[in-house]
């Protein structure tokens, strides 16, 4: 195209302006102001597009992440990956992700959200970070985090990969259980952070700081260790509790008919997932051992005083138990 044609076709679509070439002062066109707009604007949604996160196992935790990430960031895409076809489509059809992803894909992925169950991840996250890009921040949320580290220490993309563990939960599993704002006001425990690259360290923060989780530096060892008093034990504590009364009244109507709500909140844990619970016990073995031997000491003691009807003794066991009411208020007013 000719110098002169390309003019003649501009001067058909564009107002008369000043020549600035003899006159420096005269104002810029209109037109370039809003071509300027334009190609901004259209920069800044291709920047907005390439947001791509993907989630590996969309149950509870990954489908509850990755709806509050989407109100955060609306343009984002969202991926689901998982051995489930029944959780993929209904994940699809609840709005939880947006499409589903491969493993192929994941060199282009922003965030990777590992959310398996930990034998699972021990074998999956080797294979996310065989397959990521220098940029993807891998995460997962596992409730162990000795083994998972362990498991990805020499891994060359080691440093694209950050060790956490939400503190949020319920008993409901698979993505009709995923909820927004599971993790507001939420504890994020993230183990050896000075082995992720600082720069994807920063990314991630950001994006566990938008969906309102505040952050907590434990190493691998002791994450697990006072992870099997709080959670593990609780949840063995609520299996056994529900077997017990199940047991002992066979006829189903009359448990439900006495049940209070002190039973049903001390019970509730026992609906949670046998397959999500069996590897956690198993790769929590011996912290998991430790806490068992106390409180089954504990329970003996108990026992032993109530067959010696020392109620005092009774008394000061429950009295100095009820500490925990100012333990669990002062959790409640600094994590609001
Ligand atoms: P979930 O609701 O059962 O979701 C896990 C999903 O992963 C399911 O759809 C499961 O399918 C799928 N899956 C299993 N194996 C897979 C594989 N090889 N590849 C791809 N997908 C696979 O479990 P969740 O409660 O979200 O727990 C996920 C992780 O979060 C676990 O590591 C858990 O320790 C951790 N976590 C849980 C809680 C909690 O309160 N639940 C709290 C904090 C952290 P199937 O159902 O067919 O197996």
């Amino acid at each position: 195209m000719t110098k002169g044609g390309n003019d003649k076709g501009l001067e058909k679509t564009r107002s008369p302006s000043p020549d600035r070439s003899e006159n420096p002062f005269a104002p810029v066109p209109r037109l370039r102001e809003a071509e300027k707009i334009e190609t901004d604007s259209r920069k800044q949604l291709l920047i907005k597009r390439i947001m791509k996160v993907y989630v590996i196992g969309i149950g509870l935790i990954g489908g509850s992440m990755v709806l509050d990430i989407k109100d955060q960031h609306p343009d984002a895409t969202i991926f689901g990956i998982d051995s489930n076809e029944k959780h993929l489509q209904e994940a699809i059809d609840l709005g939880v992700i947006d499409q589903a992803g491969s493993f192929e894909e994941l060199a282009e992925a922003d965030f990777v959200i590992v959310s398996v169950p930990v034998d699972v991840a021990l074998t999956v996250l080797p294979k996310v970070l065989d397959s990521v890009g220098d940029q993807t921040i891998v995460f997962e949320v596992g409730s162990t985090k000795k083994p998972i580290c362990e498991a990805v220490a020499s891994h060359p993309k080691r440093r694209n990969f950050i060790a956490t563990h939400p503190i949020a939960g319920t008993e409901f599993s698979g993505p009709s259980a995923a909820i927004r704002g599971l993790f507001k006001g939420k504890t994020n425990i993230i183990c050896e952070v000075e082995k992720t690259t600082f720069k994807l360290q920063e990314k991630a923060l950001k994006l566990f700081s938008e969906i309102g989780m505040r952050i907590r530096y434990m190493d691998p060892t002791s994450h697990d260790k006072h992870i099997a008093y709080v959670s593990h034990l609780s949840h063995i504590s609520s299996f056994m509790l529900g077997k017990t009364v199940m047991n002992k009244e066979k006829d189903e109507q009359d448990i439900f008919d006495m049940a209070g709500s002190g039973f049903e909140s001390t019970v509730r844990l026992a609906k949670s997932s046998p397959a999500m619970w069996t590897p956690i016990f198993k790769q929590n073995k011996e912290h998991v051992l430790e806490t068992l031997e106390e409180y089954i000491s504990n329970l003996s003691r108990f026992r032993d005083l109530l067959k010696e009807e020392d109620y005092n003794a009774i008394f000061e066991e429950m009295e100095s138990t009820n500490k925990i009411k100012e333990i669990l208020n002062g959790l409640t007013t600094t994590k609001k």
